[in-house]
Formats: structure tokens, sequence, C-alpha cells
């Protein structure tokens, strides 16, 4: 694991293309900045009656063109940096996939593993609660993340809701369907990154019947990525989670590494495969690579190793910009995070749109709407890539800092 910045890295990134844009200085200071951040330490009643301060954050890094949307994750190494940069990423997300939504991200330094039940519901409510001075339907809009999922998502909408004393099903998304969630959204990210691979395949002329896929991470993005890859007919070579991976050059069986996952917590003990550490399945012969971990995984140690045609990053930040560089060298084709994970955001509007009209979708519109704005998105980030002859996390940047300078010029600096 490498010890980068993720903040230092992502305004690498931003600087890199401000540069390259001749960004006005105004601009650039302004969006070389979160707008907002909050930190909290609050109290948490265990089990055995013992006390634990935990802390959290949000930071909402820009809201020119809507309200600050992004995810919450609970991990133990969460710190204010790595929430600043994964917010910044969510303003350029939103912005990539045209969606009408700022940037934000959330997170508490926990090992969410090692609470019970209980006391996961009450670190969850009370962290919903102190972070309630900044979120709401029309301000910022938490999600799931890292380690989060439809449960304490619905645990934050109860909480929000009882403060106000009326239903709030739009405060949140990835809700639980019965309480105003939309359909499509648990797979959204995966599918969203399935949309855009099949627009980068067509241009590198490859079949995905075939295609032989290697997955780092099996929670909300890797576990549904796995499915859909091996559904439309490719094969899955190697994944990985947090305890490890498993490699098979002949193909794994999805069914059963979702069981395993299910039953034992790990993929290690599918039974199939020959056994490696987390961040190997990142180098095996395979087309097309889906970083669907965390922030930092393929680096300059390792990107000349990477073997696939493709990579596809369902995970926020998995690559440095040293390794891009290298990537980009070696001819291989990565399909920025903005852009190829923006379907569960998308999808995540979609759930706010629904909740705000109270009216809500079938399973087919929803996947139709997500395949047009990832498509959409794709091209005008392909088109950029010509147009400007530069690699495809530039051209993507280009096209977010554009949409949202636009934004903060039109309504003006106030006062
Ligand atoms: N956590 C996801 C992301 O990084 C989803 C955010 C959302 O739906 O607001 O894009």
């Amino acid at each position: 694991m490498s010890t980068l910045n993720p903040w230092d890295v992502a305004r690498a990134q931003f600087f890199e293309a401000a540069d390259f844009m001749g960004l006005d200085e105004g601009y650039r200071k302004i969006l070389a900045h979160p707008k907002r951040e909050l930190i909290v330490h609050f109290p948490v009643q265990m089990d055995d009656g013992r006390v634990e301060v935990f802390t959290g954050y949000r930071v909402q890094h820009n809201i020119a063109r809507g309200p600050a949307k992004g995810g919450i994750r609970f991990a133990p190494d969460v710190n204010l940096d790595e929430v600043r940069a994964l917010a910044m990423w969510m303003t350029w997300k939103t912005a990539v996939v045209n969606i009408p939504y700022g940037g934000a991200k959330g997170g508490v330094r926990v090992d969410p593993h090692r609470l019970s039940p209980r006391e996961l519901e009450r670190l969850t409510r009370r962290f919903a609660t102190e972070i309630s001075i900044l979120i709401g339907p029309e301000r910022d809009i938490p999600a799931p993340d890292v380690n989060t999922n439809p449960q304490v998502m619905a645990w934050i909408m109860d909480t929000y809701s009882m403060h106000k004393g009326y239903s709030v099903p739009g405060v949140v998304t990835g809700k639980p369907v019965e309480i105003g969630g939309s359909k499509g959204r648990l797979e959204a990210t995966a599918l969203g990154s399935f949309y855009a691979t099949l627009e980068a395949l067509k241009r590198k002329n490859l079949p995905i019947e075939g295609a032989r896929v290697s997955i780092q991470g099996f929670g909300n993005a890797g576990q549904y990525a796995a499915r859909i890859f091996s559904g439309a007919g490719a094969r899955i070579v190697a994944v990985s989670d947090s305890r490890g991976g498993v490699v098979n050059p002949k193909g794994l069986d999805v069914q059963r590494l979702l069981e395993v996952k299910k039953n034992e917590g790990t993929v290690v003990a599918y039974e199939d495969g020959e056994k490696v550490g987390p961040a190997d399945v990142l180098e095996v012969d395979c087309d097309i690579l889906i970083p669907a971990a965390l922030e930092n995984q393929i680096t300059k140690d390792n990107a000349d190793k990477i073997q696939a045609k493709v990579v596809v990053e369902a995970a926020n930040g998995p690559t440095t910009p040293e390794a891009d560089r290298i990537l980009h060298e070696r001819g291989v084709l990565v399909l920025p995070d903005i852009l190829a994970n923006a379907g569960g955001v998308t999808v995540s509007y979609f759930e706010w749109v629904q909740d705000l009209y109270s009216f809500f979708w079938d399973h087919a519109r929803v996947r139709e709407e997500l395949r047009k704005v990832m498509e959409r998105a794709f091209h005008q980030v392909f088109d950029k890539v010509e147009h400007l002859n530069v690699h495809p996390r530039l051209a993507a940047y280009v096209l977010a800092i554009e949409r949202v300078v636009e934004a903060i010029k039109i309504r003006g600096i106030y006062p």
C-alpha cells in the first residue's frame, strides 16, 4: 500500500487540468479548496456499557451546480484529507455525467466489522445527528460508500426524519426500496462501469464475450461487476477483497464466489483457484482490470506490471498520477473513476428525483436512463480525448471543470 495522500493526488490531478486549460487564477483558488469541512468527535455507548468516542467528517467541496452529493464510508483509516479528496472527486463526477449536484463526502474512522449490529446502528444514528447541521434533501445528500449499505442509509433517513417529525426520504440515497430507495441502485456503480466499458471496447474493437476480467475489491461495486460482466459473457479470472485474492485463468464461478463471500466473509475461501494477496490481482494476465477497492492501488511500483488492455476505475482514486503516466505511455486505456464509477451517483440522482416526486420507476427505466447518461458522458469525454489529444482522465477533468466554472461564472461571486 502506498502512503500517498489522496488529497495531494486529487489536487495534482486538478492542477494538471487547470494548467492545461489555462484556468483563471480566481477559479483555480476557489476549486483548490473544499467549501465546507465539518469534523465531529462523538460518543457511542458500546454493548458492554463502555463509552467510545469516534471521529467523523463531512466535507462539501463545491455546490455551484446543485446540492452537495456523495457517500459516507466507515473505515479505520478515514481521515480529513481522504474525505477532502473524495469530496472533490464527487464534484467532478457529478459534472462529468451532468447531473445537478455538487460534490461532498463523509466518513467515520471505525472498523465496522468490530461493532455489533446495535453498536453500528447507534454509531450511524449519532453520526447522522452530528452532521444534520449540513445534510438535507436540498442541501447535502449522503449515500453508501466503502462499508456502508442500504441498512445504514435507512438509519440515517430515519434519524433525520425523527428530528423533523415527518419522513424525509430524499435526505439520503441508496436506501432500501421499501422506504423510498430506487430499483437498480445496488448494482448501479457496476452497471455504469459496464456501460462505459462496452463503449471503450467498441473503440478498441474488442468483444465483451470471452474477455478476461480481474476485479480488485468485492464490495458494493466489485460484487456486482463480477455478476454483470460474467452475465455478458466475460470470464472473471481473478478477484480479491481486503483479506486476499483468488486467481483461476479458466474462470471463477461467480455464484459460488458470492456464496463464499457471504458465508466466510472473504473470497479467499473459494476453493478452486490459486490464493494470492489483495493487490496481486492487479497484475494478473487479463483484458479488463477493474480496481473496485480503495485509493492508491496502481502506483509507479506496479503500473508497468499491469497486463490489462483496459482499466476500469470502479473505485475512487485507485491510480496515482505517476502510474497514470506509465499506463498512458504503455497504451493501456484507463476509464477514469469520475466517469467509470459515476453510475452509482447517477442512480442516486434518479432515486432523489423519485423521492421528491413520490413516483417510482421500474427497473427497466432505471437501467435505460443510466445507460443513456453513461453513454453520453463517455462520448463527451472521448470527443475531448480526440480534440485535445490528451489522456482520458485529463479530458474528463477538463469537461468537468468547464461545467463547474461555467456555473460559478454565471452565478457570480457573492456579494
Ligand atoms: N459513494 C459513491 C461514489 O463514490 C456514490 C455516491 C452517491 O451516490 O452519492 O460515487
